[in-house]
């Protein structure tokens, strides 16, 4: 490691190991594709393992379905839609209220599945994405009868067949933003999970299956790049995407000239601004919450940090002592912080830009934590003297790295949070309200959090300006982008 502090075993004091016991939990040796309501073979898809990044091992075999695979799943889902599309809204929520009562009855089960698929800690997993998920069915379950309400009283009707390819960092509750809304409105949906994380998904088909959410009305084809290009060119009416930027262009202009519905959310290079008015102590675990949630696996990240120059030693300072306390390991241990990596993939990308970081010239330091021999691990990193042109100032890391800037002036503070060619959330940190509705109101951000960072819920509308994409989910904001609306 190039830069580090003193190895945090000095501390006289520790927790003792707590675990989360997998024994319970009953994955299938293998898994077919979820087509028609049902688990069946490939028709030219491959089966892999999925592997756990805190282990390199084997968790599940699942099946990536190629193109004949999409065919079969986006017809079953074209059988199934104008049935669905025509029941009345409330037998429609009926389904998403058991799918979301069924999500929490196996709670326990889907999130240890998520850790163990994609190594973000059990607490998170636990208290985060599992209930949001259950929370966003619950949400959409209460629109599916109220949809004119949702959209200013307008004439409406469901676009079809949606077809929704989700990321790998939150895999259920993507799954959840797509299908809960899409279905609500009507519509029937393909959606493919990410190669890293396609488990939760498929327990997910099987809680359809145990809702008896009627044959076709959800088809989950895991599968990698290639499935989700044949995916987006099928004979679907409107693509839901979320993911990286490069591959979001390249969905638009694959559908350019289709007439088709299209939602993208992308990338993000977000500002946490602190001012120095802002009540520190407070500031600094927002900030740890903005930027190690998730192992910064988060697409609105707080990985810009803005900090008023006044306050700039004692913020970080403060903020160094706190990342020594991050536990990095094990996963499935309640006590951890900070889990594994999602993919050798992603770790280069994140080595990648560190060494970019350090090459151009800014100081950077990593926690001196033991990292565990096997798996993907990044300890948690802060660079200061960074410069906005600097790449870890401009690009999306995607890790547990943090980039510090300063500002003299709230009007300084502004013109360098805007700054991006991002534009999906910020946080704003102060005591004067006046000032947070001020710098609010001039940040080019589709989410902005005031003295807090990260906060999820279903009733609130999430989604970017500029390269973060465009359409709104959650609450009735989210809605409209699976309704035609006349
Ligand atoms: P991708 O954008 O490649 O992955 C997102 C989803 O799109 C995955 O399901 C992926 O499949 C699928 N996909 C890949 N290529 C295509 C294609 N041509 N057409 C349709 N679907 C496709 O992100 P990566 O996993 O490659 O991560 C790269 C970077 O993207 C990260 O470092 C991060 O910066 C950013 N990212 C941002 C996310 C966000 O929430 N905004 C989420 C994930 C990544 P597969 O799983 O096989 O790749």
């Amino acid at each position: 490691m190039a830069a580090t502090d003193t190895p945090r075993t000095r501390i006289t004091w520790d927790y003792a190991p707590a675990p989360e016991s997998a024994d319970h939990v009953r994955l299938r040796d293998t898994y077919g594709l979820f087509i028609g309501g049902a688990f069946v073979d490939p028709r030219d898809g491959q089966r892999v393992p999925s592997i756990n990044p805190a282990t390199e091992e084997p968790v599940a075999e699942v099946t990536f379905g190629g193109e004949a695979d999409v065919a079969a799943a986006v017809a079953a889902a074209r059988a199934a839609q104008p049935r669905w599309a025509s029941l009345p809204g409330r037998e429609r929520a009926k389904y998403l209220f058991r799918v979301a009562r069924l999500i929490q009855e196996r709670a326990r089960e889907l999130a240890i599945v998520e850790s163990l698929d994609g190594g973000k800690p059990i607490r998170e997993s636990r208290d985060v994405d599992i209930p949001l998920a259950a929370a966003h069915f619950f949400h959409y379950a209460g629109w599916a009868d109220k949809l004119r309400h949702g959209i200013g009283g307008r004439d409406f009707s469901p676009y079809g067949v949606v077809g929704q390819v989700v990321p790998w960092n939150f895999p259920l509750l993507m799954a959840a933003w797509k299908l809960a809304p899409a279905l609500a409105c009507g519509n029937t949906a393909v959606l493919k999970p990410a190669e890293t994380t396609p488990l939760t998904a498929l327990l997910l088909a099987e809680i359809c299956q145990e809702a008896e959410v009627p044959e076709g009305v959800v088809n989950i084809v895991p599968g990698d790049g290639a499935t989700g290009a044949a995916l987006v060119r099928s004979d679907i009416d409107k693509v839901a995407f979320t993911g990286s930027t490069a591959v979001g262009k390249d969905i638009q202009a694959a559908l350019a000239g289709r007439g088709m519905g299209l939602t993208l959310e992308l990338g993000g290079k977000s500002a946490n601004v602190i001012f120095e008015d802002a009540a520190i102590d407070q500031a600094v675990e927002g900030i740890v919450q903005g930027i190690f949630f998730n192992q910064g696996h988060v697409c609105c990240a707080g990985s810009r940090l803005l900090i008023q120059e006044s306050v700039a030693d004692e913020v970080t300072a403060k903020l160094w002592d706190r990342m020594r306390l991050l536990r990095v390991g094990d996963p499935l241990d309640k006590n951890t912080d900070v889990g594994a990596i999602n993919s050798a993939e992603q770790l280069e990308r994140i080595e990648a830009l560190v060494q970019a970081g350090v090459d151009e010239g800014a100081v950077r330091r990593s926690v001196a934590c033991e990292l565990p021999e096997r798996g993907w691990w990044f300890a948690p990193t802060i660079f200061t003297e960074v410069a906005p042109a600097h790449r870890i100032a401009v690009e999306e890391i995607f890790g547990p790295v943090v980039s510090v800037l300063t500002f003299r002036t709230q009007a300084e503070a502004i013109e360098k949070a805007n700054n991006s060619r991002y534009g999906l959330a910020a946080g704003i940190w102060t005591d004067k309200g006046s000032k947070a509705f001020e710098v609010a109101r001039a940040l080019k951000a589709g989410v902005i959090w005031q003295n807090t960072y990260n906060k999820f819920d279903p009733t609130a509308a999430f989604g970017g300006y500029k390269e973060s994409g465009f359409g709104r989910e959650g609450g009735a904001a989210g809605l409209r982008p699976y309704l035609r609306v006349s």
